[in-house]
């Protein structure tokens, strides 16, 4: 069955007008860009993806406030988040109930030449993760090729940016299949530990969580990982926004990758090099970002 697609008709003029009149409703196999969109022909454009676990949208507020700082960073107009949040809460309503859901608001630059961002919205069930959520993953190291302070030296490289140039981001999943392993984190020229592809690095030493700094690193600030340190409070465990060394991954005591579509997911082994599980704590984490109610 084709799911409806949302498309917001005015992306970035906050106005009283309905709802109705902002958006349109149309099913997915409609095609709704032209040839000379910008997202289309140059990947220019940003995204965000929001999880939804029985009919619950999660961190939808900081997914709309990273929308915003994306838009800062590529010098495009503010994305009115009003309307963005109606499109995203349509979505979801108009599909069929599941257990899980992704939410995908896409803004591109727009037609070339037009200045106007087009964007849409829809819901869909990602891939199912429970397999990995549950056994772990195989993850290899794969180094960017950026230092550490590319976001300070060359902020015109929109690290930490999402943007919808991920082709990057899919090849490094392939690289990894052909590594004989499941996922990648990226690793800094000069040796940093920076993030998945479509995940935040976790860390644990001892009692204390540990991820790296986002805005210091050229790394998006993940929604999940935020959720995540909140809840490692409930549990007993102390966070930490920390630069890691890429070594000091393989002394970890338990290592994640965790995003708003696969939730968390534990790694067995980095490079081929176990890593430490603790189930109890993984189970928790899982429960507790599920079914987590914001
Ligand atoms: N880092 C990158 C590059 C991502 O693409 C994503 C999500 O897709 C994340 C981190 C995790 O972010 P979130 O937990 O908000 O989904």
């Amino acid at each position: 069955m084709s799911q409806p697609v949302l498309v917001l008709i005015d992306p970035v003029t906050p106005t009283s007008a309905p709802s109705a009149e902002r958006l349109r409703i149309v099913p997915a196999d409609q095609p709704i860009v032209t040839a000379a969109d910008l997202g289309v022909t140059r990947g220019d454009g940003i995204f965000e993806v929001i999880g939804a676990v029985r009919g619950q949208m999660q961190a939808t507020e900081a997914h709309l406030t990273r929308l915003s700082r994306s838009a800062r960073m590529l010098d495009m107009p503010e994305p009115d988040l009003a309307i963005v949040e109606e499109a995203s809460r349509l979505a979801l309503a108009e599909h069929e109930p599941v257990e899980q859901l992704w939410i995908k608001i896409i803004v591109t630059r727009g037609v070339e030449g037009s200045g106007h961002p087009t964007a849409w919205v829809y819901a869909f069930e990602g891939e199912d993760s429970s397999a990995a959520q549950r056994d772990g993953i195989a993850v290899v190291r794969l180094d960017r090729g950026y230092r550490s302070d590319v976001a300070a030296t060359s902020p015109w490289l929109l690290a930490g940016a999402k943007t919808l140039s991920y082709a990057v981001n899919k090849a490094v999943g392939r690289e990894a299949k052909r590594r004989g392993a499941d996922d990648v984190i990226f690793t800094s020229s000069d040796g940093y530990v920076l993030e998945g592809p479509t995940s935040t690095v976790i860390a644990r030493f001892g009692t204390t969580l540990v991820t790296p700094p986002p805005e210091d690193l050229g790394i998006l600030p993940g929604t999940t990982q935020a959720a995540l340190f909140e809840i490692a409070g409930e549990l007993g465990y102390a966070t930490e926004y920390r630069a890691l060394r890429s070594a000091e991954l393989e002394g970890a005591d338990g290592l994640w990758l965790v995003s708003s579509g696969q939730q968390i997911r534990p790694v067995n082994t980095l490079d081929g090099l176990e890593i430490n599980r603790d189930r109890e704590l993984d189970d928790a984490l899982l429960e507790k970002l599920l079914y987590r109610t914001h």
